[in-house]
């Protein structure tokens, strides 16, 4: 049994317009220690997903269908009181602004203390070393003295650092991160990547890694599942996904990875168009009126996400799948058409090319004790 289970979850909001269908059926696994990457356009239903496994979403106007079974039990199914003890004790979530969930009027300390006291029954002395201890793990140096600051005293990458101790203080079986190093510099980005791949390898940890930028997971996750207009139209390992895939939209996003050097940074190519209305989707495939390789069955017929090639490689696109009417775009050469793209080479490559070259100079105190860069 997978660790987490989401079958054909569905999460609409009610409002003026009609039902916004933000996540419109979208099936998953995760398996202990897994670390699976979640990437899409903005929009595309990603954090609504990991707030709906969290339980989060006030209702209505939020309305959430289908299954989350975590551990073989149904989150959707738990009362307020069972999931309160599910949520940052077994699960925890990490946001990209640590500010919206750190406390500002508590020291670093209390916060996670608090936590410990809370959801594990430590006493105040032991909650108290506990919590120097995770503050260390996640590389923060000095980090009794550090603990009794206040998180506005701390930069951005600390602060997210924060985050993740307090995250890891009841030592959950999972992390959901969302977009936890868009607002970093690259440095900094690369660095907390690293602290997470370790605390994978180290704790066998679960974590559901969410972003927009494909580059991010590169490297991390060892499967990509990839979202658009509320589903998820491609499942692949990382390899797969990076040097095979099979949905023009994810071509698009592999041609959008931001360079790590400021000068191609710049030369980023989003896709061209707008992600469709959510309330009145496209019958079709829902890329459709984007793709520049869509032919009329696209817009006539949804395709089913369908095992393309291998057993663990699935895409939702016409184009792609061996099936009366489709398959055109099989053994097309779409990196000739794109351009200017990146392997998963180059990316861990830059990666560990901005590690290695920053440690000396990073602005933020170099961790002490993080994990060697991987591969
Ligand atoms: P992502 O995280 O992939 O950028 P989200 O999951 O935040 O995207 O949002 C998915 C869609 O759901 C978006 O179209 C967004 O506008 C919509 N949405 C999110 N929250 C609400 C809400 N409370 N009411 C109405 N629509 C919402
Ligand atoms: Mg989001």
């Amino acid at each position: 049994m997978a660790l987490l289970e989401v079958r054909g979850l569905k999460t609409h909001f009610r409002t003026r317009q009609g039902d916004v269908r933000a996540v419109d059926g979208v099936s998953f696994e995760l398996e202990a220690g897994e670390t699976l990457g979640l990437v899409g356009e903005s929009g595309s239903g990603k954090s609504v997903t990991a707030l709906s496994i969290m339980r989060l979403l006030a209702s209505p106007p939020a309305r959430t269908e289908g299954e989350i079974l975590f551990d073989g039990q149904d989150l959707l199914r738990m009362d307020e009181a069972q999931i309160r003890s599910v949520r940052g004790n077994r699960v925890a979530m990490i946001f990209q602004d640590p500010m919206t969930s750190l406390n500002p009027v508590l020291t670093v300390e209390r916060q996670i203390s608090e936590a410990l006291e809370l959801h594990l029954g430590m006493n105040r002395a032991q909650a108290r070393r506990r919590t120097i201890e995770l503050l260390e793990l996640v590389g923060i140096a000095s980090a009794e003295r550090r603990s009794r600051d206040y998180p506005h005293q701390f930069s951005g990458g600390m602060r997210q650092r924060v985050m993740i101790a307090m995250a890891l203080s009841c030592n959950p079986r999972l992390i959901l991160a969302d977009e936890i190093t868009t607002a970093l510099d690259v440095t900094i980005q690369a660095q907390i990547l690293d602290l997470l791949k370790g605390l994978a390898r180290e704790y066998q940890t679960a974590f559901l890694l969410i972003t927009h930028d494909l580059g991010i997971v590169a490297g991390m996750a060892q499967r990509i599942h990839v979202m658009y207009a509320g589903r998820i139209v491609e499942k692949g390992t990382a390899v797969d996904v990076f040097a095979n895939p099979k949905m023009p939209y994810t071509w698009g996003l592999l041609r959008s990875i931001p360079r790590l050097d400021e000068e191609r940074r710049q030369r980023l190519t989003p896709i061209e168009g707008m992600p469709p209305d959510l309330v009145d989707p496209p019958t079709g495939c829902r890329f459709e009126p984007r793709c520049q390789y869509r032919r009329d069955i696209c817009r006539e017929q949804e395709p089913g996400l369908l095992t393309v090639d291998g057993v663990d490689h699935e895409a939702a696109c016409w184009g792609t799948q061996p099936v009366a009417g489709g398959g055109w775009l099989i053994g097309r050469d779409w990196r000739r058409d794109m351009g200017d793209l990146h392997t998963l080479d180059d990316i861990k490559h830059e990666a560990a090319t901005v590690l290695v070259g920053h440690a000396g100079d990073a602005t933020e105190s170099a961790p002490a004790d993080l994990p060697p860069a991987g591969p």
